[in-house]
């Protein structure tokens, strides 16, 4: 899937290498002919990592990608090396751990996702819920959670709040592949709204769980 149009022929884009001057791509960590370590450049998280964009990826390949470069920047390889190609490699490790972190995760990925289709799916970082289906199911949910007397009251909460999280994830990638974006966005508040429920009900039935000395 193609969210975004990438600028045009970026993948064939060249930058001068910082040391000799030489061809690099925006992606290289190295320059393919002094072998200098490059500064990371502004490409997006999976173009940083290698993967097409879109919300089903390859978690395997990222996994694979992700130690594989991450390898590469180890501080050790950069011991003997100049101070900026140490700093270099450093910013570069940041950029990539940001961009696995951000990948790996649906809900993240969800978000970076919308973002580079210009929406801002995270506009409301309280979650403040003005959806008056999901306000309502937020309300129930609650009640049901406040009611709970027992571990086993508050862990059905939780079971189903964790059902609700994967079936809404499968919604929300079956959004994004019909490029039905307002509806992905509306699918990550509720998944937010969900994850916040499902740690509550995860501590509450702790709490439960601990004062019944189970
Ligand atoms: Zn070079």
């Amino acid at each position: 899937m193609n969210i975004q149009a990438q600028p045009e022929g970026l993948e064939s884009c060249v930058v001068a290498c910082w040391s000799c001057k030489g061809p690099a791509s925006p992606r290289a960590l190295f320059c393919s002919v002094c072998n200098a370590v490059q500064p990371p450049r502004a490409v997006d998280h999976f173009q940083r990592l290698g993967l097409l964009p879109g919300f089903e990826i390859d978690l395997a390949q990222l996994e694979r990608h992700y130690f594989g470069l991450q390898r590469k920047l180890h501080p050790d390889r950069f011991a003997g090396r100049t101070g900026c190609e140490k700093l270099y490699s450093q910013q570069q490790a940041t950029q990539l751990n940001e961009a696995y972190e951000t990948l790996k995760d649906p809900m993240r990925r969800a978000v970076y996702l919308l973002k580079l289709a210009g929406r801002a799916a995270d506009a409301d970082p309280k979650g403040t819920v003005s959806d008056p289906a999901l306000l309502m199911e937020s309300m129930e949910a609650r009640e049901a959670l406040a009611e709970a007397e027992t571990s086993a009251e508050a862990g059905a909460v939780l079971i189903r709040a964790e059902a609700d999280i994967a079936s809404g994830i499968a919604d929300l990638a079956q959004a994004f592949a019909e490029r039905r974006l307002d509806q992905a966005e509306k699918l990550v508040l509720r998944l937010k709204y969900l994850s916040r429920l499902a740690e509550e009900a995860r501590a509450h039935k702790a709490r439960l769980a601990r004062s019944a000395g189970e």
